[in-house]
């Protein structure tokens, strides 16, 4: 195992050197007594000795965090087909138009006419990406997918509310959802009411049509959902839920199976998030910021969380004046820099090229489902959008489930498909292989795949021990959720 950098502690190595100062301690809190805290904290709460933090000099520090840096799997080290996630290639030079001082320097609270570029950019960020899903106004506020949910179902109920159709307290979630849609609904204070797939993975029409009742505030869809597969019905259900009085509510966490061909607004739905850290090219993962902006169709534009960009003339600024907007849900404005790599993402595309990722998106996808179908079960085995499921029915007869598969990827160096998710499908391994993958990696890949299958008949315990080349081994997934020790302590 590698040594944690307190363990790489010698005492006195130093990873920087100062030029001593020539004002005391004392002269200091005497001159700038709001500076410093020692007037201001309450003695109990102050550290009584020094803090336990390692020494190390320079070049063992970084040393030891390029080491760690070089364990962490992403999509610039290899192929990751996290199904649900879009892990696309994001171009670098998104990073290039983030760092730009005139973006990454701004204060957000300087005056309006000092920062017309970034407003512009806001601007035109709302517009386009009410062009792609076809709807007539965005607000880029909410900080991620589930965070645009949240926004867009506090919309749907400030729309029933202000209509002032109170009984609307419940929400349509199919059984095939991303987990995200039943909990926004869940905080926003939504009953939520379950809606049953039919066997060829779509939403049943009949079991729709017994739960839109004047109590049902809408339903939340994604389309393609969740199998990969697009619903075909979709005109018939946004006339089940708006005959009903309800709205559509479209989860567009992952636009690549649609974007450029379709577009939900189209389709009947009313409220849309996109994430651009799933979609347009920003890099998602490890906690890092993303950006899950929330539109809606003309009957909801006052209720967009505020502040929206607007352009009088040739001038922008922001528009908090939008009384019945829900409010805000972020500070400022939303992840600027995250926008502005979306932006020169989808700039860079432009319509065709946006046309053109969606369509390739698709054309892996169903390169891969056709190549892995004599080795794997595939449940629903026709044309898919952007991913598509297979499961470890055919491994079965050998012991062998689909955990022991995704961890036997690790060996051969893939970050492992999304698996048991979703929940209708047994033994769920969902594929997403996104459209920046050539098809030699695409190949790679099935050739490891098909070498799995053929392992789990000739050796199954190698692939039941899985994985042996990684740092971590087998972990004891139990004991890390019921007890888990995350934290370091001295001498523990
Ligand atoms: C990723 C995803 C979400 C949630 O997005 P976050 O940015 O992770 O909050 C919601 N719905 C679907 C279908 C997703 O794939």
């Amino acid at each position: 195992m590698p040594k944690l950098i307190f363990e790489k502690h010698v005492p006195g190595s130093n990873a920087f050197s100062l030029p001593s100062s020539e004002i005391s301690d004392q002269a200091f809190s005497e001159q700038i007594p709001d500076q410093t805290n020692f007037g201001r904290i309450p003695a109990q709460f102050l550290r009584q000795e020094a803090m336990n933090l390692p020494e190390v000099s320079e070049v063992e520090a970084v040393r030891h965090y390029t080491e760690l840096s070089t364990r962490a799997y992403g999509v610039d080290s290899g192929f990751y087909p996290l199904g649900s996630c879009t892990m696309k290639y994001n171009p670098k030079i998104n990073e290039w138009a983030a760092r730009l001082p005139g973006f990454a320097c701004l204060h957000p609270y300087q005056p309006a006419d000092t920062v017309q570029g970034a407003l512009q950019l806001y601007y035109e960020m709302q517009e386009m990406l009410a062009e792609i899903p076809g709807m007539d106004g965005f607000s880029l506020q909410p900080a991620a997918g589930a965070h645009g949910e949240l926004a867009g179902v506090m919309i749907m109920k400030a729309y029933h509310q202000q209509r002032q159709d109170h009984k609307r307290t419940k929400i349509m979630v199919p059984d095939s959802a991303h987990g995200t849609n039943p909990a926004s609904a869940n905080v926003v204070g939504f009953e939520v009411i379950e809606v049953k797939s039919n066997p060829r993975g779509l939403v049943d029409l009949d079991d729709l049509r017994s739960k839109m009742t004047e109590e049902v505030a809408g339903l939340m869809l994604t389309n393609p959902n969740t199998l990969g597969l697009f619903e075909e019905e979709i005109q018939e259900i946004a006339a089940i839920v708006h005959d009903g009085g309800g709205l559509l509510y479209y989860d567009g966490a992952n636009l690549n199976g649609i974007m450029g061909v379709a577009r939900p607004g189209d389709m009947g739905f009313d409220v849309i998030h996109v994430n651009l850290h799933k979609t347009f090219g920003t890099p998602h993962g490890g906690g890092g910021p993303g950006a899950g902006p929330v539109g809606v169709k003309a009957k909801l534009l006052e209720f967009l969380p505020k502040p929206v960009a607007v352009k009088e003339g040739e001038q922008y600024r922001f528009n908090y004046d939008l009384p019945l907007s829900i409010g805000k849900v972020k500070n400022f404005y939303g992840n600027f820099g995250v926008i502005v790599k979306a932006y020169a993402y989808i700039k860079a595309l432009g319509a065709e090229g946006l046309k053109e990722a969606c369509q390739h998106a698709v054309l892996n996808a169903n390169y891969l489902r056709h190549q892995l179908r004599d080795t794997y079960h595939i449940p629903l085995d026709r044309l898919c959008k952007h991913e598509f499921i297979i499961n470890s029915k055919k491994q079965a007869e050998n012991g062998i489930t689909t955990l022991q598969i995704a961890k036997r990827l690790i060996d051969f160096g893939y970050h492992p498909p999304t698996v048991y998710f979703p929940l209708i499908v047994s033994e769920a391994m969902m594929i997403e292989p996104t459209e920046t993958e050539s098809k030699e990696r695409l190949d790679d890949f099935i050739q490891t795949m098909r070498n799995i299958a053929r392992e789990s008949v000739e050796n199954p315990e190698l692939v039941k021990q899985a994985p042996q080349q990684a740092v971590i081994k087998r972990v004891d997934e139990v004991t890390a959720a019921r007890k888990p020790v995350v934290k370091w302590e001295a001498g523990v």
